[in-house]
């Protein structure tokens, strides 16, 4: 038998962490008098580790507020001035950095090649970088989580509501990211005179900032999104519509990349996060939610009739 603790906060938006429309607490017991499979190595120490975890578990108590759905015209979906200047900010910040890279180029024709190789490589970096935060704030931490507490549960959320991305606008998607960027590429860009290091972090910054929106359109309809973006989702620049549905469906652990999507494959076949789930395991006990799944937090609820 097994008894493992669930707890799953649901669609809080990122700028306002007092809004919260679901908060559930879960126990799932899991019962089998015999088997006929014996148990490898790996599961007979997980097994041996939670009966030692449960012992000084608290009580399972299971407290339970259902809160609403959200509306297909929730005002929390759309973007203000705030957002607009965040993401102003953030997109002045990448160009500061890539426009003195150029500048560097133009200065320099013998430059030319590598801040292209140096902005490829920014791209190419900002894909597993987008992988490895989502895949962290899919499996661990809550909304109580110091710092990134609000994007934990803007994630776990969009799990439950996937259908809000493409209603949420423009600025409103990107603030937070563009907040981020802010603080952290404009002042390495100002400070830096260095063309590959600005290509590097211009491209860098503006993946990672415009990576909600890559995201949002790979939950586009094909027939709604505009004929470039679709050209780009199909040769594999911006990650596919048909690669992160996968991530959508149980098991629920697999394609975390959200930029082109091309680390998807190498991670998952080489269970890179599995792996790094199980060192996790061993070394903090914490385990990770995607072992849990599926359950009901993680599947989609249908988007809302239109009125
Ligand atoms: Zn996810
Ligand atoms: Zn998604």
């Amino acid at each position: 038998m097994s008894i493992s603790l669930q707890y799953k906060s649901v669609f809080r938006h990122p700028c306002d962490p007092h809004k919260c429309y679901r908060q559930q607490f879960t126990a799932r017991v899991q019962c089998a008098a015999t088997t006929r499979q014996s148990r490898t190595k790996d599961q007979q120490a997980v097994a041996a580790n939670e009966l030692q975890l449960l012992s000084s578990s608290p009580p399972l108590v299971i407290p339970t507020v259902t809160l609403k759905k959200p509306m297909l015209d929730d005002p929390d979906l759309q973007s203000t001035w705030t957002h607009r200047a965040w993401v102003a900010s953030g997109s002045i910040s990448i160009l500061v950095s890539l426009l003195k890279s150029a500048n560097s180029v133009a200065m320099d024709p013998n430059l030319s090649l590598e801040p292209v190789v140096a902005g490829i490589v920014g791209y190419l970096l900002a894909d597993l970088g987008s992988g490895v935060y989502h895949w962290a704030i899919d499996n661990y931490g809550d909304a109580t989580t110091p710092v990134v507490g609000s994007q934990i549960e803007a994630f776990q959320g969009h799990h439950r509501f996937p259908w809000t991305i493409t209603r949420r606008e423009f600025a409103n998607n990107l603030h937070a990211l563009a907040r981020v960027i802010t603080f952290t590429v404009l002042p390495i860009s100002l400070a830096s005179d260095e063309p590959l290091f600005n290509a590097f972090v211009g491209m860098f910054g503006g993946c990672i900032m415009f990576s909600q929106q890559f995201h949002a359109w790979a939950h586009g309809t094909k027939s709604k999104l505009p004929p470039l973006v679709l050209a780009l989702q199909d040769s594999g620049v911006l990650v596919s519509r048909a690669e992160h549905g996968a991530h959508h469906r149980a098991p629920y652990n697999n394609n975390y990349c959200i930029v082109s999507g091309a680390w998807n494959k190498i991670l998952d076949e080489n269970n890179v996060f599995e792996a790094l789930e199980m060192i996790l395991y061993f070394r903090l006990g914490v385990r990770p939610r995607s072992w849990s799944e599926p359950n009901s937090d993680w599947t989609e609820e249908t988007l809302p009739m239109e009125q």
